[in-house]
Protein backbone atom coordinates (compact mmCIF):
# COMPACT_ATOMS: atom_id res chain seq x y z
CA UNK A 1 0.00 0.00 0.00
CA UNK A 2 1.47 3.37 -1.33
CA UNK A 3 1.46 6.47 0.75
CA UNK A 4 1.48 10.54 -0.19
CA UNK A 5 3.22 11.31 -2.92
CA UNK A 6 4.25 7.57 -3.87
CA UNK A 7 0.82 6.85 -4.33
CA UNK A 8 0.20 9.90 -6.71
CA UNK A 9 3.51 8.71 -8.50
CA UNK A 10 2.19 5.50 -9.12
CA UNK A 11 -1.58 6.63 -10.24
CA UNK A 12 0.61 9.16 -12.56
CA UNK A 13 2.41 5.87 -13.83
CA UNK A 14 -0.76 3.81 -14.51
CA UNK A 15 -2.63 6.82 -16.19
CA UNK A 16 0.75 7.73 -18.45
CA UNK A 17 1.72 4.22 -19.46
CA UNK A 18 -2.07 2.25 -20.13
CA UNK A 19 -1.74 -1.10 -20.97
CA UNK A 20 1.64 -1.93 -19.82
CA UNK A 21 1.15 -4.16 -16.99
CA UNK A 22 4.56 -5.96 -16.36
CA UNK A 23 6.05 -2.06 -16.26
CA UNK A 24 3.25 -0.85 -13.51
CA UNK A 25 4.66 -4.56 -11.24
CA UNK A 26 8.26 -3.47 -11.83
CA UNK A 27 7.11 0.25 -10.34
CA UNK A 28 4.92 -0.54 -7.97
CA UNK A 29 7.20 -2.80 -6.32
CA UNK A 30 10.23 -0.66 -6.35
CA UNK A 31 8.07 2.02 -5.03
CA UNK A 32 6.93 -0.13 -2.31
CA UNK A 33 10.12 0.15 -0.65
CA UNK A 34 10.56 3.81 -0.71
CA UNK A 35 8.51 5.32 2.33
CA UNK A 36 11.36 5.24 4.33
CA UNK A 37 13.40 7.05 2.18
CA UNK A 38 11.42 9.45 1.58
CA UNK A 39 10.71 10.20 4.76
CA UNK A 40 14.76 10.38 5.54
CA UNK A 41 15.59 12.24 2.73
CA UNK A 42 12.75 14.84 1.40
CA UNK A 43 15.37 16.62 -0.98
CA UNK A 44 14.70 13.63 -3.52
CA UNK A 45 10.98 14.44 -3.46
CA UNK A 46 11.61 18.32 -3.77
CA UNK A 47 13.78 17.45 -6.88
CA UNK A 48 10.85 15.19 -8.04
CA UNK A 49 13.73 12.13 -8.14
CA UNK A 50 10.97 9.22 -8.25
CA UNK A 51 8.85 10.83 -10.82
CA UNK A 52 11.42 11.62 -13.15
CA UNK A 53 12.83 8.00 -13.29
CA UNK A 54 9.51 6.34 -13.74
CA UNK A 55 9.34 8.43 -17.68
CA UNK A 56 12.40 6.98 -19.53
CA UNK A 57 14.74 9.75 -20.91
CA UNK A 58 14.06 8.10 -24.66
CA UNK A 59 12.18 6.02 -25.88
CA UNK A 60 12.66 4.45 -29.54
CA UNK A 61 10.57 2.30 -31.34
CA UNK A 62 11.20 0.70 -35.20
CA UNK A 63 10.32 -0.96 -38.08
CA UNK A 64 12.60 -4.05 -38.74
CA UNK A 65 12.27 -5.40 -42.31
CA UNK A 66 13.53 -8.22 -43.43
CA UNK A 67 13.19 -10.98 -45.60
CA UNK A 68 12.83 -14.73 -44.86
CA UNK A 69 14.41 -18.42 -46.54
CA UNK A 70 11.25 -18.56 -48.63
CA UNK A 71 11.97 -15.05 -50.18
CA UNK A 72 8.64 -13.87 -48.14
CA UNK A 73 8.70 -10.09 -46.54
CA UNK A 74 8.63 -10.33 -42.60
CA UNK A 75 7.87 -7.26 -40.60
CA UNK A 76 8.85 -6.81 -36.67
CA UNK A 77 8.72 -4.41 -34.07
CA UNK A 78 12.03 -3.41 -32.83
CA UNK A 79 12.54 -1.11 -29.56
CA UNK A 80 15.16 0.81 -27.10
CA UNK A 81 14.45 2.43 -24.00
CA UNK A 82 17.13 4.33 -22.46
CA UNK A 83 16.03 5.05 -19.13
CA UNK A 84 18.42 6.76 -16.94
CA UNK A 85 21.85 7.64 -17.96
CA UNK A 86 22.80 9.17 -14.59
CA UNK A 87 25.52 6.68 -13.25
CA UNK A 88 26.56 6.20 -17.05
CA UNK A 89 25.84 5.41 -20.66
CA UNK A 90 22.26 2.99 -20.71
CA UNK A 91 23.03 -0.51 -20.45
CA UNK A 92 20.66 -3.70 -20.80
CA UNK A 93 20.17 -6.60 -22.94
CA UNK A 94 18.17 -6.99 -25.93
CA UNK A 95 15.36 -9.65 -25.75
CA UNK A 96 13.90 -11.45 -28.63
CA UNK A 97 10.97 -13.15 -28.03
CA UNK A 98 7.26 -12.91 -29.76
CA UNK A 99 5.99 -11.39 -26.47
CA UNK A 100 8.01 -8.82 -26.25
CA UNK A 101 6.44 -4.86 -26.24
CA UNK A 102 6.39 -2.02 -24.76
CA UNK A 103 5.74 -2.96 -21.07
CA UNK A 104 8.06 -5.67 -21.16
CA UNK A 105 11.32 -3.49 -22.57
CA UNK A 106 9.98 -0.78 -19.88
CA UNK A 107 9.17 -3.44 -16.75
CA UNK A 108 13.05 -4.48 -18.10
CA UNK A 109 14.73 -1.13 -18.06
CA UNK A 110 13.35 0.35 -15.14
CA UNK A 111 14.30 -2.86 -13.17
CA UNK A 112 17.66 -2.21 -14.77
CA UNK A 113 18.70 1.24 -13.30
CA UNK A 114 18.36 -0.66 -9.88
CA UNK A 115 20.43 -3.07 -10.54
CA UNK A 116 23.32 -1.80 -12.36
CA UNK A 117 23.36 1.23 -9.54
CA UNK A 118 23.82 -1.58 -7.02
CA UNK A 119 26.15 -3.14 -8.91
CA UNK A 120 28.40 0.16 -7.68
CA UNK A 121 29.64 0.39 -11.67
CA UNK A 122 29.26 3.29 -13.96
CA UNK A 123 26.11 2.19 -16.26
CA UNK A 124 22.98 3.66 -16.64
CA UNK A 125 19.92 1.94 -17.17
CA UNK A 126 18.42 0.93 -20.41
CA UNK A 127 16.70 -2.55 -22.41
CA UNK A 128 15.52 -3.35 -26.03
CA UNK A 129 14.57 -6.00 -28.23
CA UNK A 130 12.16 -7.11 -30.66
CA UNK A 131 9.23 -9.22 -31.06
CA UNK A 132 10.52 -11.54 -33.45
CA UNK A 133 10.73 -15.41 -32.63
CA UNK A 134 14.30 -16.96 -32.63
CA UNK A 135 13.03 -20.15 -32.69
CA UNK A 136 12.70 -22.56 -35.62
CA UNK A 137 14.43 -19.94 -37.55
CA UNK A 138 17.60 -20.65 -39.64
CA UNK A 139 20.54 -19.15 -39.22
CA UNK A 140 20.51 -17.41 -42.28
CA UNK A 141 16.75 -16.01 -41.26
CA UNK A 142 18.23 -15.00 -37.47
CA UNK A 143 21.26 -12.70 -39.35
CA UNK A 144 19.35 -11.30 -41.81
CA UNK A 145 16.95 -10.23 -38.58
CA UNK A 146 19.72 -9.54 -36.57
CA UNK A 147 21.42 -6.88 -39.98
CA UNK A 148 17.69 -5.52 -40.14
CA UNK A 149 17.61 -4.59 -36.30
CA UNK A 150 20.98 -2.94 -36.37
CA UNK A 151 20.76 -1.00 -39.22
CA UNK A 152 18.17 1.01 -37.27
CA UNK A 153 19.30 0.30 -33.78
CA UNK A 154 23.17 1.71 -34.65
CA UNK A 155 22.31 5.12 -34.93
CA UNK A 156 21.20 5.19 -31.37
CA UNK A 157 24.23 3.33 -29.32
CA UNK A 158 27.95 3.87 -29.04
CA UNK A 159 30.28 3.48 -26.03
CA UNK A 160 29.83 6.61 -24.47
CA UNK A 161 25.99 6.14 -25.41
CA UNK A 162 24.21 2.57 -24.74
CA UNK A 163 25.37 -0.45 -24.61
CA UNK A 164 23.05 -3.62 -25.55
CA UNK A 165 23.77 -6.78 -24.79
CA UNK A 166 22.20 -10.28 -24.60
CA UNK A 167 18.94 -11.35 -22.95
CA UNK A 168 16.34 -13.81 -23.79
CA UNK A 169 16.68 -15.00 -27.45
CA UNK A 170 20.10 -12.95 -27.89
CA UNK A 171 23.25 -14.86 -26.92
CA UNK A 172 26.24 -15.43 -28.78
CA UNK A 173 25.40 -15.91 -31.94
CA UNK A 174 22.57 -12.65 -32.65
CA UNK A 175 25.48 -10.76 -30.45
CA UNK A 176 27.44 -11.69 -33.51
CA UNK A 177 25.53 -10.65 -36.02
CA UNK A 178 24.71 -7.81 -34.71
CA UNK A 179 27.83 -6.25 -33.85
CA UNK A 180 29.33 -7.44 -37.52
CA UNK A 181 26.62 -4.97 -39.04
CA UNK A 182 27.55 -2.49 -36.20
CA UNK A 183 30.92 -2.37 -38.05
CA UNK A 184 29.81 -2.66 -40.95
CA UNK A 185 27.41 0.79 -41.58
CA UNK A 186 29.91 2.74 -39.26
CA UNK A 187 33.24 1.35 -40.48
CA UNK A 188 34.29 1.22 -36.78
CA UNK A 189 35.85 -1.25 -34.96
CA UNK A 190 34.20 -0.01 -31.89
CA UNK A 191 34.32 -2.86 -29.03
CA UNK A 192 32.83 -1.78 -26.59
CA UNK A 193 29.47 -1.16 -28.16
CA UNK A 194 28.21 -3.87 -27.59
CA UNK A 195 29.03 -6.71 -24.65
CA UNK A 196 28.47 -10.57 -24.60
CA UNK A 197 30.87 -10.73 -27.52
CA UNK A 198 32.81 -13.90 -28.52
CA UNK A 199 36.03 -14.40 -26.75
CA UNK A 200 38.13 -13.84 -30.21
CA UNK A 201 36.64 -10.27 -30.82
CA UNK A 202 36.50 -8.23 -28.15
CA UNK A 203 34.50 -10.13 -25.57
CA UNK A 204 35.29 -11.02 -21.82
CA UNK A 205 35.77 -14.51 -20.09
CA UNK A 206 33.34 -15.41 -17.79
CA UNK A 207 30.39 -13.31 -19.48
CA UNK A 208 28.48 -16.40 -20.87
CA UNK A 209 28.55 -18.08 -17.18
CA UNK A 210 28.51 -14.69 -15.39
CA UNK A 211 24.41 -14.39 -14.43
CA UNK A 212 24.12 -17.48 -13.90
CA UNK A 213 27.90 -18.27 -11.54
CA UNK A 214 26.68 -14.65 -10.14
CA UNK A 215 23.21 -15.90 -8.84
CA UNK A 216 24.80 -18.94 -7.12
CA UNK A 217 27.54 -17.04 -5.77
CA UNK A 218 24.32 -14.48 -4.36
CA UNK A 219 22.51 -17.86 -2.51
CA UNK A 220 26.18 -18.68 -1.30
CA UNK A 221 26.12 -15.72 0.82
CA UNK A 222 22.73 -16.04 2.19
CA UNK A 223 23.79 -19.77 3.01
CA UNK A 224 26.89 -18.24 4.65
CA UNK A 225 24.95 -16.12 6.84
CA UNK A 226 23.04 -18.94 8.24
CA UNK A 227 26.57 -20.92 8.39
CA UNK A 228 25.65 -23.19 5.67
CA UNK A 229 26.37 -24.11 2.14
CA UNK A 230 25.09 -25.66 -1.09
CA UNK A 231 26.88 -29.27 0.22
CA UNK A 232 24.16 -31.82 -0.20
CA UNK A 233 21.51 -28.80 -0.84
CA UNK A 234 18.71 -29.97 -3.16
CA UNK A 235 18.23 -27.64 -6.02
CA UNK A 236 15.56 -26.74 -8.70
CA UNK A 237 16.17 -24.35 -11.68
CA UNK A 238 13.62 -23.61 -14.05
CA UNK A 239 14.71 -22.59 -17.35
CA UNK A 240 17.50 -24.13 -19.60
CA UNK A 241 18.91 -21.33 -21.14
CA UNK A 242 21.58 -19.17 -20.77
CA UNK A 243 21.26 -18.48 -17.24
CA UNK A 244 20.08 -21.95 -16.08
CA UNK A 245 22.60 -23.55 -17.76
CA UNK A 246 25.27 -21.87 -15.95
CA UNK A 247 22.98 -21.70 -12.84
CA UNK A 248 23.19 -25.61 -12.43
CA UNK A 249 27.07 -26.02 -13.10
CA UNK A 250 27.95 -23.46 -10.55
CA UNK A 251 25.79 -25.28 -8.00
CA UNK A 252 27.34 -28.50 -8.85
CA UNK A 253 30.73 -27.33 -8.74
CA UNK A 254 29.02 -26.44 -4.88
CA UNK A 255 28.20 -29.52 -3.76
CA UNK A 256 24.75 -28.82 -4.63
CA UNK A 257 22.58 -31.53 -6.68
CA UNK A 258 20.19 -29.92 -9.15
CA UNK A 259 17.43 -31.96 -9.40
CA UNK A 260 15.07 -30.50 -12.49
CA UNK A 261 14.88 -28.08 -14.94
CA UNK A 262 12.44 -26.75 -18.00
CA UNK A 263 12.04 -25.02 -21.13
CA UNK A 264 8.80 -24.08 -22.00
CA UNK A 265 7.19 -27.53 -23.11
CA UNK A 266 7.49 -28.58 -19.49
CA UNK A 267 10.08 -29.90 -16.79
CA UNK A 268 12.53 -32.66 -16.58
CA UNK A 269 13.12 -34.62 -13.40
CA UNK A 270 16.50 -35.98 -12.57
CA UNK A 271 16.74 -37.98 -9.25
CA UNK A 272 20.87 -37.94 -9.92
CA UNK A 273 21.32 -34.70 -10.72
CA UNK A 274 20.99 -32.66 -14.46
CA UNK A 275 23.42 -34.25 -16.61
CA UNK A 276 24.74 -31.08 -17.51
CA UNK A 277 26.69 -32.12 -20.62
CA UNK A 278 23.73 -33.24 -22.09
CA UNK A 279 21.45 -30.22 -21.26
CA UNK A 280 23.77 -28.33 -22.96
CA UNK A 281 23.81 -30.50 -26.09
CA UNK A 282 20.15 -30.71 -26.12
CA UNK A 283 19.47 -26.96 -25.88
CA UNK A 284 22.47 -25.56 -26.70
CA UNK A 285 24.12 -26.77 -29.90
CA UNK A 286 20.48 -29.07 -31.13
CA UNK A 287 18.24 -26.29 -30.26
CA UNK A 288 15.54 -29.05 -29.05
CA UNK A 289 12.91 -29.32 -26.33
CA UNK A 290 13.81 -30.28 -23.20
CA UNK A 291 12.33 -33.70 -23.81
CA UNK A 292 14.92 -34.98 -26.25
CA UNK A 293 17.08 -34.74 -22.39
CA UNK A 294 14.65 -37.06 -21.20
CA UNK A 295 15.03 -39.58 -24.51
CA UNK A 296 18.74 -39.70 -23.41
CA UNK A 297 18.76 -40.26 -19.93
CA UNK A 298 17.75 -43.11 -18.20
CA UNK A 299 15.78 -42.76 -14.92
CA UNK A 300 14.98 -39.04 -16.47
CA UNK A 301 11.35 -38.21 -16.62
CA UNK A 302 9.17 -35.50 -18.03
CA UNK A 303 6.65 -33.44 -16.94
CA UNK A 304 4.37 -31.33 -19.01
CA UNK A 305 1.03 -30.72 -17.19
CA UNK A 306 2.43 -29.51 -13.80
CA UNK A 307 4.36 -27.06 -12.18
CA UNK A 308 8.25 -27.22 -12.03
CA UNK A 309 7.47 -26.02 -8.22
CA UNK A 310 5.64 -29.16 -7.54
CA UNK A 311 9.25 -30.86 -7.28
CA UNK A 312 10.73 -30.40 -3.49
CA UNK A 313 13.90 -28.92 -2.79
CA UNK A 314 16.12 -26.95 -0.55
CA UNK A 315 16.80 -23.84 -2.93
CA UNK A 316 14.58 -22.48 -5.84
CA UNK A 317 16.12 -20.41 -8.49
CA UNK A 318 13.47 -19.26 -11.13
CA UNK A 319 15.69 -18.57 -14.41
CA UNK A 320 13.09 -18.62 -17.16
CA UNK A 321 10.59 -15.77 -17.73
CA UNK A 322 8.54 -13.25 -15.92
CA UNK A 323 5.65 -14.25 -13.37
CA UNK A 324 6.35 -17.79 -13.44
CA UNK A 325 6.07 -18.34 -9.72
CA UNK A 326 2.97 -17.64 -8.34
CA UNK A 327 1.64 -17.40 -4.82
CA UNK A 328 0.20 -21.55 -5.44
CA UNK A 329 3.87 -22.28 -6.12
CA UNK A 330 5.08 -20.12 -3.44
CA UNK A 331 3.12 -22.40 -1.20
CA UNK A 332 3.97 -25.65 -2.53
CA UNK A 333 7.89 -24.51 -1.89
CA UNK A 334 7.02 -23.35 1.32
CA UNK A 335 5.59 -26.16 2.41
CA UNK A 336 8.36 -28.91 0.76
CA UNK A 337 10.75 -27.48 3.03
CA UNK A 338 12.54 -24.53 0.60
CA UNK A 339 14.63 -22.54 2.79
CA UNK A 340 15.42 -19.47 -0.21
CA UNK A 341 14.17 -18.57 -3.52
CA UNK A 342 16.17 -16.16 -5.34
CA UNK A 343 15.61 -15.15 -9.15
CA UNK A 344 17.68 -15.65 -11.96
CA UNK A 345 15.12 -14.33 -13.84
CA UNK A 346 13.68 -10.94 -14.24
CA UNK A 347 10.99 -10.30 -11.87
CA UNK A 348 10.07 -14.38 -12.13
CA UNK A 349 7.91 -13.96 -8.96
CA UNK A 350 4.99 -12.25 -8.87
CA UNK A 351 3.72 -10.36 -5.66
CA UNK A 352 1.86 -12.36 -4.75
CA UNK A 353 4.38 -15.15 -4.33
CA UNK A 354 6.55 -12.84 -2.78
CA UNK A 355 3.95 -12.49 0.16
CA UNK A 356 3.48 -16.20 0.37
CA UNK A 357 7.55 -16.47 0.87
CA UNK A 358 7.48 -13.38 3.29
CA UNK A 359 4.96 -15.04 5.14
CA UNK A 360 6.41 -18.44 5.36
CA UNK A 361 9.65 -17.27 6.63
CA UNK A 362 11.65 -18.44 2.89
CA UNK A 363 14.16 -15.76 2.09
CA UNK A 364 13.56 -14.16 -1.34
CA UNK A 365 16.51 -12.59 -3.34
CA UNK A 366 15.15 -10.03 -5.86
CA UNK A 367 16.73 -10.22 -9.26
CA UNK A 368 17.85 -7.03 -9.26
CA UNK A 369 20.03 -8.37 -6.75
CA UNK A 370 21.22 -11.59 -7.41
CA UNK A 371 21.32 -11.84 -11.57
CA UNK A 372 23.44 -8.61 -11.64
CA UNK A 373 26.44 -10.83 -12.24
CA UNK A 374 25.58 -10.61 -16.01
CA UNK A 375 25.59 -6.87 -16.41
CA UNK A 376 28.75 -6.47 -14.04
CA UNK A 377 30.40 -8.81 -15.93
CA UNK A 378 29.45 -6.76 -18.99
CA UNK A 379 30.80 -3.65 -17.17
CA UNK A 380 34.04 -5.74 -16.62
CA UNK A 381 33.99 -6.29 -20.69
CA UNK A 382 33.28 -2.88 -21.62
CA UNK A 383 36.69 -2.03 -19.10
CA UNK A 384 38.49 -4.59 -20.66
CA UNK A 385 37.55 -3.07 -24.35
CA UNK A 386 38.67 0.25 -22.91
CA UNK A 387 42.01 -0.53 -21.87
CA UNK A 388 42.42 -3.22 -24.89
CA UNK A 389 43.21 -5.92 -22.31
CA UNK A 390 41.74 -9.45 -21.78
CA UNK A 391 41.75 -11.06 -18.32
CA UNK A 392 42.25 -14.42 -17.22
CA UNK A 393 39.07 -17.17 -16.45
CA UNK A 394 40.36 -17.04 -13.00
CA UNK A 395 40.88 -13.36 -12.45
CA UNK A 396 37.75 -12.39 -14.10
CA UNK A 397 35.58 -14.86 -11.85
CA UNK A 398 36.99 -13.37 -9.02
CA UNK A 399 35.86 -10.47 -9.94
CA UNK A 400 32.37 -11.27 -10.44
CA UNK A 401 32.22 -13.56 -6.88
CA UNK A 402 33.84 -10.15 -5.34
CA UNK A 403 30.76 -8.07 -7.19
CA UNK A 404 28.14 -10.46 -5.97
CA UNK A 405 29.29 -10.57 -2.19
CA UNK A 406 29.56 -6.72 -1.97
CA UNK A 407 25.89 -6.45 -3.72
CA UNK A 408 25.21 -8.62 -0.64
CA UNK A 409 26.78 -6.94 1.85
CA UNK A 410 24.90 -3.51 0.49
CA UNK A 411 21.28 -5.12 0.42
CA UNK A 412 21.83 -6.47 4.21
CA UNK A 413 23.46 -3.22 5.60
CA UNK A 414 20.62 -0.91 3.54
CA UNK A 415 18.10 -2.76 4.81
CA UNK A 416 19.41 -2.87 8.21
CA UNK A 417 19.88 1.15 8.26
CA UNK A 418 16.17 1.52 7.18
CA UNK A 419 14.85 -0.70 9.47
CA UNK A 420 14.16 -3.11 7.44
CA UNK A 421 16.83 -6.17 8.50
CA UNK A 422 17.27 -9.37 6.85
CA UNK A 423 14.72 -7.74 4.00
CA UNK A 424 16.84 -8.32 0.44
CA UNK A 425 13.84 -6.72 -1.44
CA UNK A 426 14.15 -3.39 0.93
CA UNK A 427 18.12 -3.21 0.17
CA UNK A 428 18.28 -3.79 -3.06
CA UNK A 429 15.41 -1.31 -3.66
CA UNK A 430 16.96 1.24 -1.70
CA UNK A 431 20.36 1.21 -2.02
CA UNK A 432 20.16 1.04 -5.90
CA UNK A 433 17.49 4.37 -5.33
CA UNK A 434 19.75 6.40 -3.40
CA UNK A 435 22.78 5.90 -5.46
CA UNK A 436 21.18 6.81 -8.57
CA UNK A 437 18.75 9.55 -6.87
CA UNK A 438 22.24 11.22 -5.38
CA UNK A 439 23.87 11.54 -8.73
CA UNK A 440 20.19 13.04 -10.49
CA UNK A 441 20.64 15.50 -7.41
CA UNK A 442 24.13 16.83 -8.39
CA UNK A 443 23.45 16.80 -12.31
CA UNK A 444 20.54 19.32 -11.91
CA UNK A 445 17.68 18.79 -13.79
CA UNK A 446 18.17 16.93 -16.44
P1 LIG B 1 17.43 -17.76 -22.80
O1 LIG B 1 16.70 -17.38 -24.02
O2 LIG B 1 18.84 -18.23 -22.94
O3 LIG B 1 16.63 -18.89 -22.00
C1 LIG B 1 15.33 -18.69 -21.54
C2 LIG B 1 14.85 -20.00 -20.96
O4 LIG B 1 13.60 -19.79 -20.33
C3 LIG B 1 14.60 -21.06 -22.03
O5 LIG B 1 14.85 -22.32 -21.50
C4 LIG B 1 13.11 -20.87 -22.33
O6 LIG B 1 12.48 -22.01 -22.87
C5 LIG B 1 12.59 -20.57 -20.95
N1 LIG B 1 11.33 -19.83 -21.06
C6 LIG B 1 11.11 -18.66 -21.70
N2 LIG B 1 9.83 -18.30 -21.61
C7 LIG B 1 9.23 -19.28 -20.89
C8 LIG B 1 7.92 -19.47 -20.43
N3 LIG B 1 6.95 -18.60 -20.73
N4 LIG B 1 7.68 -20.59 -19.69
C9 LIG B 1 8.66 -21.46 -19.39
N5 LIG B 1 9.93 -21.32 -19.81
C10 LIG B 1 10.20 -20.25 -20.53
O7 LIG B 1 17.36 -16.49 -21.82
P2 LIG B 1 18.28 -16.14 -20.59
O8 LIG B 1 18.69 -17.37 -19.89
O9 LIG B 1 19.33 -15.19 -21.08
O10 LIG B 1 17.29 -15.26 -19.69
C11 LIG B 1 16.39 -15.86 -18.77
C12 LIG B 1 15.90 -14.82 -17.79
O11 LIG B 1 17.02 -14.24 -17.11
C13 LIG B 1 15.14 -13.63 -18.40
O12 LIG B 1 14.18 -13.18 -17.48
C14 LIG B 1 16.24 -12.58 -18.53
O13 LIG B 1 15.71 -11.27 -18.58
C15 LIG B 1 17.02 -12.82 -17.26
N6 LIG B 1 18.37 -12.32 -17.24
C16 LIG B 1 19.28 -12.70 -18.19
C17 LIG B 1 20.56 -12.22 -18.15
C18 LIG B 1 21.62 -12.70 -19.09
O14 LIG B 1 22.79 -12.34 -18.90
N7 LIG B 1 21.30 -13.52 -20.09
C19 LIG B 1 20.99 -11.22 -17.15
C20 LIG B 1 19.98 -10.96 -16.14
C21 LIG B 1 18.72 -11.48 -16.22
P3 LIG B 1 12.18 -22.10 -24.45
O15 LIG B 1 13.51 -22.39 -25.07
O16 LIG B 1 11.19 -23.19 -24.57
O17 LIG B 1 11.63 -20.75 -24.85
Amino acid sequence: MLHGKLAGTYDEVLRRNPGETEFHQAVLEVLSSLEPVVVKHPQYADAEIIRRLCEPERQIIFRVPWVDDAGQVQINRGFRVEFSSALGPYKGGLRFHPSVYLGIVKFLGFEQIFKNALTGMPIGGGKGGSDFDPKGRSDGEVMRFCQAFMTELYRHIGEYTDVPAGDTGVGGREIGYLFGQYKRITNRYESGVLTGKGLSWGGSRVRTEATGYGLVFFVDEILRTRQDSFDGKRVVVSGSGNVAIYAVEKVQQLGGTVVACSDSSGYVVDEAGIDLALLREVKEERRERIAAYVEARPGAYLVTDASIWDVACDVALPCATQNELDADAATVLARNGCTVVAEGANMPCTPDAIRVLAEAGVTYAPGKAANAGGVATSALEMQQNASRDSWTFEHTEQRLAAIMSGIHERCLETAEAYGQPGDYTAGANIAGFTRVADAMLALGIV
